[in-house]
């Protein structure tokens, strides 16, 4: 629950900051869309007045002649001349076509306009287009004169086209008014591509405030569950303590009673009672002090040449020696003549985590196997039993320092936390790596891989 009060407004703060950098961006893309439309239309114009000056042409000279031109046609035509009230709507309909036709098709500012923009240095890749306002007919005798309606000028069509001017022309025949357009192919590609630094900075800023707050979060997050699981193990070590300590405390109350002061084989029974248990809290303590020195100082192993497989044998056979009655231990151990690089008391230590555990979390007979071979390269450890195995979810967080898997009824087995901690780091030490198969019911393998010396 904690977790979400630094995750939520973590989460809403990095929308607000997206939604504001989105709102900047699309306001920046106007102001230039803007200033980009001023200054095309601006070189337009300046592009029309430059034929103007120089070659006596308007551009829609050739354009505007065929419409008169049409115009006269249209207005002696007879089926103008007679048309009834409502043939005359499709009648204007298809003169304004034909006109638009002609001022589209017949005009050739394109080109003159594209070449002025590229000498002046702009894009010269555009197209240009006429919607007409209004258009009349104009009869000689000036009897007749159809008006055509206004053409939608507010269409889509022409939303994204650069106004340029408004044209108005009369001649013998008819009077036009049109809007003159004109439409650059990249424009948004040349917006886009000045904008590109700004939109650049924008992203890199969100994402690295995306990025700041996901290692904040998983900082804070990682720390909690390290706090829990220091809080676990000093509970664990409370209670490993104070088992010898009660059993100790105990005996040496036994042995202030008369009837066991008499008794010499119930006093020697006490002590070594008594002397078992120093030995366990000794261990314990020196466990801890081990701890702390491993934590402060680099975790540095004497490094000896070492025969592997005769060093295995023993701690093996001395192992099945101490478990004899609780576990069956078989050994297949074939590192003949190879040596290793390692620290006899470390790689000791993490052989009997690995021995240790396995009859620690097998609770009905347990079995356990030893296979040690060499692939050439590496010597491999396989030690396999026939316990309680580790959920899939646990096996990359059991060689964490401190981890334990608890079951149901809490933690059966004690301990804590730390055997296999050492086993990967002393494996890490030596160059080399511990794997984990197993199956929860089944029962696990450990698999120690160590370098074998290069020479
Ligand atoms: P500890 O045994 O003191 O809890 P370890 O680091 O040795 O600490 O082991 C961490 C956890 O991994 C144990 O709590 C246990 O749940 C699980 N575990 C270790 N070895 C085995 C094994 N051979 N079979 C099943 N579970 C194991």
């Amino acid at each position: 629950m904690k977790k979400n009060v630094i995750l939520i407004p973590g989460i809403v703060s990095i929308l607000v900051l997206v939604t504001v950098q989105a709102y900047i961006i699309g306001q920046i893309w106007g102001q230039k869309d803007e200033l980009f439309q001023i200054k095309y239309r601006q070189m337009a114009i300046e592009a029309l007045e430059y034929y103007e000056e120089e070659l006596r042409i308007n551009g829609f000279d050739t354009a505007l002649y065929m419409v008169d031109y049409y115009s006269s046609v249209v207005l002696q035509s007879n089926e103008f001349a007679s048309a009834s009230i409502d043939k005359i709507d499709y009648l204007n309909n298809l003169i304004i076509q034909e006109v638009r036709n002609i001022l589209n098709e017949h005009q050739y500012l394109s080109e003159l306009l594209s070449g002025y923009f590229v000498n002046h240095g702009f894009d010269g890749d555009l197209t240009t287009h006429i919607a007409i306002n209004k258009f009349e007919l104009i009869k000689e005798e000036n009897s007749h004169t159809v008006y055509i309606n206004r053409e939608d000028l507010t269409g889509r069509a022409y939303k994204s086209k650069i106004l340029v001017t408004q044209f108005i022309n009369e001649d013998n025949h008819h009077r036009i008014s049109f809007n003159f357009y004109i439409d650059v192919a990249d424009k948004q590609a040349i917006i886009l591509g000045e904008m590109l630094i700004s939109m650049f900075m924008s992203i890199l800023s969100i994402v690295v405030v995306v990025v700041i707050f996901i290692v904040a979060y998983h900082n804070l997050t990682e720390e909690r569950r390290l706090s829990d699981l220091k809080t676990d193990f000093i509970n664990n070590m409370t209670h490993e303590l104070k088992t010898p300590l009660s059993t100790i405390t105990v005996a040496s109350k036994t042995l202030e009673f008369e009837k066991v002061i008499n008794d010499r084989d119930k006093i020697i029974e006490t002590a070594r009672m008594i002397g078992k248990q120093s030995v366990s809290l000794n261990q314990l303590i020196n466990l801890i002090l081990e701890i702390s020195i491993w934590e402060r100082t680099e975790f540095e192993p004497e490094m000896k040449q070492m025969a592997v497989g005769t060093v295995l044998t023993d701690i093996v056979d001395s192992f099945r020696a101490g478990y004899r009655e609780v576990a069956t231990i078989n050994s297949r151990i074939s590192l003949e003549g190879l040596t290793i690089k390692a620290d006899v008391t470390y790689f000791t230590t993490m052989i009997n985590n690995l021995l240790l555990n396995a009859v620690r979390y097998s609770p009905e007979n347990p079995m356990i196997d030893i296979k040690a071979y060499s692939n050439g390269r590496e010597v491999i450890i396989n030690i396999t039993d026939n316990g309680i195995g580790i959920d899939k979810s646990h096996q990359k967080l059991i060689f964490e320092k401190f981890y334990r898997v608890s079951h149901g009824d809490i933690h059966k087995t004690k301990g804590l936390g730390l055997g296999l901690y050492y086993v990967s780091r002393i494996a890490a030490s030596h160059g080399g790596r511990v794997e984990l198969d197993s199956q929860p019911g089944k029962g696990s393998t450990f698999t120690v891989i160590l370098p074998l010396n290069s020479n």
